[in-house]
């Protein structure tokens, strides 16, 4: 589309940033009657979006900082390849956020993280079937709820008290004895003692065809995509202008952000200080696994995730703080492979591939959504952190919402930027 087809040469929305969160909100926009253009320095869906668990985690309500995660730090540390550890040299610079992590923790800042997440859960199902529905794509996501096992006898008692709480938030849960578990997944080993039934969760059979799916249907309804890396935003009288690293700038009177573990340069650029910061995940796909399962499955004792997909059986998790421009330590990936043997006996890793991720992460655990509070042109919707999947059709209908002025089906002042200063 040439600069002339738009008013002055400036675009109605850009959205910058094409993994599922911008992607799901072009559409949405796109859907609404808006001209929407889609800027990304990658093809579609190549950020973290790309090899997510393909979880629709709607269970997840508590927050990953709370009390027990806190408590559990120093422990976890000891072992280099467990679900969390730090890059030693970047922990000079992610002290800040480890500090506010700890002050997010406090149990009355958990229970208020807890009832907002549950806000964009509840909903987040529903907003994917409204999504999948219209640009036909609902082969993407698989009802067949979730599933936590428990390998220890004491772990059912262990995790009462969060079973309890999530209860108390709305989130279905059936408690499963070892039989019944391996009724339902009969590739687990004898290993299993117990566990939980999540019915109202989901899956995708592929989380990086579900963008490059999405981005298609926008293009095919008319949208613009611009291979570009956004290096420059400045706010003027009636626009923010977009500097690209091709050397161009463009204009838009609305602008949104959704640039993931990246968004804090942009957003500094508009006078915004945000504390995101990166966990990175690792998986290991396996294409030749020997067995499979029908639904995903979270072991609670070593906190990682195995997913059924399209492409094979995909082993995802585990907490690296180590920022953004570190080398991946692919060990981390390869452990995952040692823990899913211990609950699927004759399990292959032949031709696996492993993949490093970078969640967009706010300490407080809640993403932030909702336009900057004194300029309307400039939306925020990132720091989605373990849930981007999960969130991201219905951050898409909140943003939407607020931008064409109507009132969000849910307060979005808790996850305002203004919440930083
Ligand atoms: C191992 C692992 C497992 C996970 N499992 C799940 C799960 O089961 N369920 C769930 O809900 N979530 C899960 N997540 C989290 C989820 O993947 C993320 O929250 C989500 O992908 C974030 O999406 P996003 O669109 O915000 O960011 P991204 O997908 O990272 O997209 C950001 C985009 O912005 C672009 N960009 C950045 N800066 C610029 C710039 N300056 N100019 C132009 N483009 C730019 C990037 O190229 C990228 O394409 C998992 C994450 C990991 C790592």
């Amino acid at each position: 589309m040439s600069e002339k087809q738009y008013n002055n040469g400036i675009r109605p929305v850009v959205v910058v940033g094409a993994g599922i969160v911008g992607v799901a909100i072009a559409e949405q926009l796109q859907h609404r009657g808006h001209k929407v253009t889609l800027i990304d320095r990658e093809p579609p869906g190549r950020g973290c979006s790309y090899g997510n668990a393909g979880h629709f985690a709607t269970d997840v309500v508590l927050p990953l900082a709370n009390m027990k995660t806190l408590l559990s730090v120093p422990r976890l540390l000891m072992d280099p390849l467990g679900p969390l550890s730090i890059q030693w040299g970047y922990f000079h610079k992610i002290l800040p956020w480890l500090m506010r992590f700890a002050m997010a923790a406090a149990p009355g800042n958990v229970a208020r993280s807890c009832q907002h997440l549950r806000a964009l859960n509840g909903r987040s199902i529903e907003s994917y079937d409204r999504l999948l529905g219209r640009t036909g794509l609902t082969d993407l996501m698989t009802k067949r709820g979730a599933l936590t096992v428990y390998e220890r006898p004491d772990s059912e008692q262990r995790n009462q008290t969060t079973v309890e709480l999530l209860r108390s938030f709305g989130v279905e849960i059936e408690a499963l004895s070892a039989a019944q578990i391996r009724e339902m997944e009969p590739a687990l080993g004898s290993g299993v003692a117990g566990g939980l039934f999540f019915p109202r969760t989901a899956h995708t059979s592929n989380p990086f065809r579900l963008v490059t799916a999405l981005a298609d249907v926008f293009v095919q309804n008319g949208g613009e995509i611009l291979r570009e890396e956004v290096v420059g935003l400045r706010r003027t009288a009636d626009s923010t202008e977009i500097r690209l690293s091709g050397g161009a700038s463009i204009a838009a009177e609305q602008i949104v952000i959704a640039t993931g573990a990246w968004s804090k340069t942009l957003a500094e650029q508009l006078g915004y200080k945000v504390p995101l910061d990166t966990e990175r995940g690792y998986h290991l796909m396996l294409p030749e696994a020997g067995c499979n399962l029908s639904r995903p499955l979270v072991s609670f004792e070593r906190s990682f995730v195995m997913t059924p997909m399209e492409e094979g059986l995909r082993l995802a998790g585990t907490v690296e703080l180590g920022g953004l421009e570190a080398a991946p330590n692919y060990a981390r990936a390869d452990i995952l492979f040692e823990h899913a043997q211990s609950l699927l006996p004759g399990i292959h890793n032949k031709d696996a591939q492993r993949w490093m991720g970078f969640r967009p992460s706010i300490p407080d655990s809640l993403p932030v959504l909702g336009t900057a509070p004194d300029n309307p042109r400039v939306s925020f919707a990132f720091g989605h952190q373990h849930l981007g999947l999960t969130q991201a059709a219905i951050t898409a209908e909140l943003i939407a919402d607020q931008m064409e002025g109507k009132a969000p089906e849910i307060d979005l002042s808790p996850f305002s930027i203004k919440r930083f200063r």
